[in-house]
């Protein structure tokens, strides 16, 4: 029986590239990833992760460690909702990596749309910084989305 996407972790390979999907979990051995870098920068895909746990969480900052000390430049793009938390929990799950894309939660009070939007660390930042929320096209009304957390709480690993 094949595992489907959501439930097996796939990583996939491209030179200065590692896309990550699924859940990470001990049985996705993501530290044991980090023989496979020998280039100076990596960007880190993060879209297609489902899920993660606590065991999950320490062997991707374990990762993320041993790529920092041989100095490898790490970005982390298009985060899931679910990197997001965790790296908002707990700092090392960012670690030394910049953060270009994120998903965030936005809802829509229009047409009652919810839903995750891509957004990017250069247009949120600074509107974050001076308090405020970001907002988006809902994609169903194209009326005008709110963020749908708390602005302290989900951009707090930007401020790290
Ligand atoms: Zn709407």
């Amino acid at each position: 029986m094949a595992a489907s996407p959501a439930q097996s972790f796939v990583a996939t390979r491209a030179p200065g590239r590692l896309v990550l999907a699924g859940r990470i979990d001990e049985r996705a051995h993501i530290a044991d990833l980090a023989a496979t870098i020998d280039e100076p920068a990596l960007a880190i895909d993060l879209e297609g992760v489902t899920y993660i746990n606590s065991l999950g969480v320490r062997d991707w900052v374990t990762f993320l460690r041993t790529l920092a000390t041989r100095n490898v430049a790490l970005t982390l793009e298009r985060c899931a909702e679910v990197m997001v938390l965790q790296m908002n929990m707990i700092v090392d799950a960012r670690g030394t990596a910049r953060v270009s894309s994120f998903y965030a939660p936005f809802a829509c009070d229009a047409c009652g749309w919810e839903g995750a939007k891509l957004v990017t660390t250069d247009e949120v930042q600074p509107i974050v910084a001076l308090g405020r929320a970001p907002e988006t096209e809902c994609p169903d009304c194209k009326q005008e989305a709110r963020f749908a957390d708390f602005i302290d709480r989900y951009f707090l690993f930007l401020a790290a």
